[in-house]
């Protein structure tokens, strides 16, 4: 297929959910990726943050592999060598007693929702089923998960969406005082909001919450499906502010590229969920589970999540004094960036007609490139992003 019979066969075929660029990747290597006739470009996006060490990496395309030849799927009524090796891992690297496997980020919040419920109903009863989560969060796209999501953008359309759900401000404690009746079982919120334009919710905000919810015997749920797998430069982004969740939701990165969504708890939840109250057809999946190992084995590593602190260090100083910049804001390897006329989309579009992708989020240009990108990389990508906001700025300036 040439690049025109690509698109022309998406448009017709494929449901035309997907604001795509003019943009088809055939293969790629690393953080560089070539449509169907060679054309070059840096990738800044990792799919969206999923292609953690890159294209077709060969130690991850190895244990992928090697689990394929031996078995590629088996219903979770067995046990499986290659699930039990990565959630073992899982587990002790991140702190939690046990976690669920299913196959998105939306799954793993479906699942804390589903935990959380629970455990409150068997504490207090039936009365005390809401959730709070933050205006302007991004949770999923099921009928529930959107819900969840504090964009009443997202509301629109759907209706009825699942009930039980309440929002409040990011980094106003007061509003959530008063919200966190005797109603809600469980505060849910993600770290920096990624898609809500990469904002980092306040460290001391998050600190308040955390003790609010331990006076109330509230659950705190973490949704680390953006900012997990080593993005911000800790394996999860709650290490940077010291607050422990008592679940948290991972998916897009840990899996290196094969669909995975995990839901993770501590040792009070970990009974909860008891035989035949949750499962998944997909979830777990052995070949997938031997890639994420592969992943984890990886970045849980200090010296490589110094460099992801390092490249992100790197790539904000040099986009920030970029023309047209006029900030750059994000933890790690997630990077949001503020442009001066908000024009961020038009921006990615010249970009990538120039051999670089690059995300958006809201208005804002979106920098989240393979952990394991290599300097050359960064600067060929970082070439193409300055000589496309010359264009765009430097004559007004
Ligand atoms: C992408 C995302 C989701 C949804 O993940 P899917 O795999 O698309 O279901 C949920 N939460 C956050 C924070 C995300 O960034």
């Amino acid at each position: 297929m040439s690049f025109d019979e690509t698109k022309s066969s998406s448009e017709k075929y494929i449901m035309n959910v997907y604001n795509r660029f003019n943009v088809s990747i055939a293969y790629g290597k690393g953080a560089t990726a070539f449509d169907e006739e060679g054309k070059e470009y840096i990738d800044f996006t990792s799919g969206i943050g999923v292609n953690s060490l890159g294209y077709s990496n060969d130690g991850w395309v190895n244990a992928v592999t090697e689990q394929l030849k031996k078995v590629q799927h088996t219903s979770n009524l067995f046990y499986q060598p290659a699930q039990a090796e990565f959630c073992k891992n899982l587990c002790e690297k991140s702190g939690f007693a046990r976690v669920f496997l299913g196959n998105s980020g939306a799954e793993a919040n479906e699942c804390a929702i589903k935990i959380a419920r629970k455990y409150s109903e068997d504490k207090y009863g039936e009365s005390r089923s809401n959730i709070i989560t933050l205006n302007n969060s991004f949770h999923g796209r099921t009928i529930t998960t959107l819900s969840t999501t504090g964009q009443i953008v997202f509301h629109q359309l759907f209706k009825p969406l699942t009930d039980g759900f309440m929002y409040v401000d990011s980094g106003d404690i007061e509003q959530l005082k008063k919200a966190a009746d005797d109603s809600v079982c469980a505060i849910m919120l993600e770290t920096v909001q990624g898609e809500g334009g990469v904002l980092p919710v306040p460290a001391d905000y998050i600190a308040a919450v955390a003790e609010l919810c331990k006076e109330r015997d509230i659950l705190l749920i973490f949704d680390e499906v953006q900012t997990g797998a080593g993005r911000t430069g800790k394996l999860f982004s709650w290490e940077h502010i010291g607050v422990k969740p008592d679940i948290m939701t991972a998916a897009k990165g840990i899996g290196g590229g094969l669909p995975i969504g995990a839901c993770l708890c501590s040792e009070k939840l970990k009974d909860v969920l008891q035989k035949g109250q949750h499962g998944s057809t997909f979830g777990g999946n052995p070949v997938v589970c031997a890639g994420a190992d592969y992943v984890l084995k990886n970045i849980a590593d200090e010296a490589f999540l110094k460099e992801v602190t390092e490249k992100g260090e790197y790539i904000n100083e040099k986009v920030s004094s970029m023309p047209g910049v006029k900030f750059v804001r994000g933890v790690g390897l997630l990077l949001g960036v503020k442009l001066a006329d908000d024009e961020a989309r038009k921006c990615a579009e010249e970009c990538a007609a120039n051999g670089l992708l690059i995300l958006t989020a809201k208005t804002l240009l979106r920098i989240m490139p393979p952990l394991n990108i290599t300097y050359a990389e960064i600067d060929k990508g970082l070439g193409v992003l300055k000589s496309v906001l010359e264009k765009r700025y430097a004559k007004k300036a």
